[in-house]
């Protein structure tokens, strides 16, 4: 069949087609499964319609950006969220603020977040000082405690070698990162963690935390439990505390830098 009749015919059938595959997918798309099984440990029934729906959450354009809903801790210009505590009184962080970037100034101590979190997902990224100095834990040391208690080891790991517990990206005293992504010394690093805070029962570890470590775009702790809080040259254990606490970034001695600071609070707190 050719001329005009032909394609009015086409026309008709696509149109037929394309209500037919709409009113398909209007049908799926909001399905009453008010007769499926209850899924175990929930209250939802299998594609339950009353279940709630996701937020909806700005997605970022580039890996490392913080997206819409995330806290910003550092976003390259001032450290109003953080404080640290000299002789008693809460004071405003005493590090060094550059082009984009705060650098520890020896000697000023630990710095936290007036904020506190628990399970959350943060990215920091951070750079060992470029003109090397010092070896082992004492070239380019800081770190992520994590509630202020549990650390994510930030250190030179260019050609350095140390305990590989104590290395850049071992939950320290603890764990090694299962392998060793580090850029030079100088050079921006990522860190990606997603941490979920321990539990505690009537005084007693409930269930212990857990954290995944993605440094540099490669994984190196994959939901690895946490043995406690950390301590150097001890084995660590479990002190119950609250849900949340500050985060906190570790003044130890070196002149490390950070930039790009971001957390999301993960779960019902959200
Ligand atoms: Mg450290």
């Amino acid at each position: 069949m050719t001329g005009p009749f032909a394609g009015w015919i086409c026309s008709l059938a696509a149109a037929a087609l394309l209500a037919c595959a709409c009113s398909r997918e209007s049908k799926s798309a909001d399905p009453r499964h008010t007769d499926t099984p209850i899924l175990p440990g929930l209250p939802w029934h299998v594609h339950d319609p009353a279940r709630p729906h996701p937020k909806t959450v700005t997605p970022v354009q580039t890996a490392g950006e913080p997206p819409s809903d995330a806290v910003v801790l550092f976003d390259g210009k001032d450290l109003s969220k953080w404080v640290q505590t000299v002789d008693g009184r809460e004071v405003p962080p005493r590090c060094k603020i550059g082009d984009g970037w705060f650098e520890v100034v020896k000697g000023t101590g630990n710095i936290r977040t007036r904020e506190k979190f628990g399970d959350c997902r943060l990215h920091v990224e951070w750079a060992s000082p470029e003109v090397v100095s010092g070896a082992g834990q004492d070239r380019g040391n800081s770190g992520v405690f994590l509630m202020g208690l549990y650390e994510i080891q930030v250190l030179d790991a260019w050609d350095n070698p140390t305990y590989a517990d104590g290395q850049a990206g071992a939950i320290y005293g603890q764990w090694p990162p299962l392998v060793n992504p580090a850029r030079r010394p100088g050079e921006w690093n990522t860190y990606d963690i997603i941490f979920e805070a321990p539990r505690f029962e009537g005084g007693k570890l409930a269930r212990p935390a857990y954290v995944t470590v993605i440094w540099n775009g490669v994984v190196v702790h994959s939901h690895r439990e946490i043995m406690g809080g950390t301590v150097d040259r001890q084995v660590p254990h479990y002190t119950p505390h609250a849900a949340e606490l500050p985060l906190e970034l570790q003044d130890h001695k070196d002149p490390v830098r950070f930039r790009n600071v971001w957390i999301r609070r993960i779960g019902p707190s959200e």
